[in-house]
């Protein structure tokens, strides 16, 4: 007998009947012996028909007041999670993101988990109660209402089990595990009976939206054992964890995508010593992440400097860059849009030369131009087009064997 945290998300409880079937879930675990604590996301789009709304209301809304739409989201799904389950003869109780001891960073839209105060949990599971709570929010030290980012109810089930050191997290889903590639559009993605903390953690960041990156982050550094399973078929599904055998020999386990990268190029940079600390940090504390960087020297020996973001952050870079234009140096900033970011992800890569090479190679072959590229020990990512960006993830994902049943593979540099 231990203690359970299951997540189901938004598709997973769209409608009355698929919340009925959450709740047998629950049930199911609940009289195995089990104490269990259920993280829930808003019903099926709903959070996006609030952000709409809130577009609907005001041309730029608020971080706050979009923080305090869209917790509304969740709030309705524990209510009738609960309801089902005490329908069904259990007793359950449901609790929003504050009410379960959620803290986080006094930061609207994006907030990081700082601690979680489970005295109110731990209560009511010790009176036999299952507990439902709200995913993806929770209170900053101000008093103020937060959001964990999209996808952020994985997050919320993770630091959960991490904070109650639950036996396990399972998150229920659309799909029945973590696939090669996304299976919505890489046809011959296969399923994966088990991934590394660190490849998932690589595939989440870089597009694989099966989990939020945070919430890998989180199993990974206390050490939860996570697993991806369907909420409608009963199947195994894929568990995350540290170790896991490399007897399948394949070198890359996956390949993720990313639509709407944008590439930004500020020219005439200063070449000092502190110019590209000035730079970055500026973006840093406007909270805009910046991915890959090149840098290049001018005939002129002033620099120019390109780097990635994501589509949201347009905006802001550009305004943050043009108000602090004349201290940090520069003359003029360009951006381009569509390109999309493509990834080779796998363990494997640590001690295999060539497979960038090999990666580089496939895409030239399909006429696929590169326009950046980054590396880390366990993956490649580079940015193509994005009318190109499906026709790269099949032809890497075939490339390295990913369709096939899994079998040792060799890395071959023409
Ligand atoms: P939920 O609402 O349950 O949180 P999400 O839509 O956030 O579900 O995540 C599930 C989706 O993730 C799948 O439907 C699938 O299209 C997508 N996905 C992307 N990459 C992968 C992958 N490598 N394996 C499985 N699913 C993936
Ligand atoms: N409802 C939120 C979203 O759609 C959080 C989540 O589902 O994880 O992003
Ligand atoms: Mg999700």
């Amino acid at each position: 007998m231990g203690l359970i945290v299951q997540k189901f998300g938004g598709t997973s409880v769209g409608d009355i009947g698929r919340i009925k079937n959450a709740a047998g879930r629950v049930m199911d675990e609940k009289k195995k012996g089990n104490d269990v604590v259920v993280v829930v996301s808003a019903m099926g789009k709903t959070t996006d028909g609030l952000v709409g709304l809130a577009y609907q209301a005001a041309s730029k809304p608020s971080k706050r007041e979009l923080d305090m739409i869209l917790t509304t989201g969740e709030q309705i799904t524990i209510s009738l999670l609960t309801m089902a389950l005490q329908d069904s003869g259990y007793d359950a109780v449901s609790m929003t993101g504050w009410q379960a001891g959620i803290e986080t960073e006094s930061i609207h839209g994006n907030a990081r988990i700082t601690n979680i105060n489970t005295d109110k949990i731990k209560d009511n599971l010790s009176e036999s109660r299952i507990v439902v709570v709200a995913g993806f929010q929770g209170l900053a030290g101000n008093g103020e209402i937060t959001t964990l980012g999209r996808g952020g109810s994985d997050t919320t089930a993770v630091a959960l089990a991490a904070a109650l050191k639950a036996e396990r997290c399972d998150i229920y889903t659309d799909v029945d595990g973590v696939y090669t590639s996304d299976p919505r559009y890489v046809k011959n993605a296969r399923k994966l009976a088990s991934v590394a903390y660190d490849e998932m953690l690589e595939l989440a960041n870089l597009g694989a939206g099966v989990l939020h990156p945070r919430a890998v982050e989180f199993a990974k550094n206390y050490g939860v054992p996570l697993s991806v399973r369907s909420s409608m078929e009963k199947l195994d599904g894929t568990i995350i964890e540290e170790e896991v055998s490399m007897e399948t020999g394949l070198i890359v386990r996956g390949v993720a995508f990313e639509e709407e990268i944008i590439r930004m190029t500020v020219f005439g940079l200063r070449n000092e010593i502190t110019s590209l600390s000035s730079i970055f940090s500026t973006l840093a504390k406007h909270h805009i992440n910046v991915d890959i960087i090149i840098q290049s020297k001018t005939e002129t020996e002033s620099i120019n400097l390109s780097f990635s973001i994501k589509r949201e952050d347009l905006e802001d870079a550009i305004e943050v860059l043009q108000n602090n234009r004349k201290e940090l140096g520069f003359t003029t900033i360009e951006h381009e849009s569509g390109l999309s970011k493509v990834s080779i992800v796998g363990s494997g890569m640590i001690s295999n030369p060539g497979v960038a090479a090999q990666m580089f190679e496939v895409l030239a072959d399909h006429d696929i131009p590169i326009k950046m590229v980054s590396t880390s020990e366990i993956k490649v990512s580079v940015v193509v087009d994005e009318s190109q960006m499906l026709k790269a993830a099949e032809v890497l994902h075939t490339e390295f064997n990913l369709d096939k049943a899994e079998q040792p593979q060799k890395v071959s540099v023409k």
